[in-house]
């Protein structure tokens, strides 16, 4: 094909998925995300909240971060560690009212 030899292609494209299979590895790919919004119960600041994760739309539901909590004025302000990215499955929301 175009008179290069198979073996030359064969080896760039070997050369290639390698590459990208590396820089995969060490991070240095884009990620890609999406922002979902989930409603539980955080068990860390014993409240209702609303929460805007930022969701490795590959990962299958792992959270990469908060962009957005409820528990917080702005809810952009977040300035817990975060714990929540850690939580198996949400707790259900409890309807207790917001601590002043
Ligand atoms: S960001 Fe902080 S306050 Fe908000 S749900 Fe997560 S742990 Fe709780």
């Amino acid at each position: 094909m175009f008179g290069i030899p198979e073996s030359v292609l064969i080896f760039a494209a070997l050369t290639i998925v390698v590459g990208l299979v590396l820089l995969a590895g060490v991070g240095l790919l884009p990620k890609a995300t999406r922002t979902v919004a989930r409603v539980f119960w955080c068990p860390f600041r014993r409240t209702d909240v609303t929460v805007e994760f930022e969701e490795d739309s590959f990962g299958r539901g792992r959270y990469l971060g908060v962009k957005r909590c409820t528990a917080f004025a702005p809810t952009s302000a977040v300035t817990c560690g975060k714990p929540c990215l850690y939580l198996g499955n949400l707790p259900p929301v409890r309807g207790l009212p917001k601590a002043a």
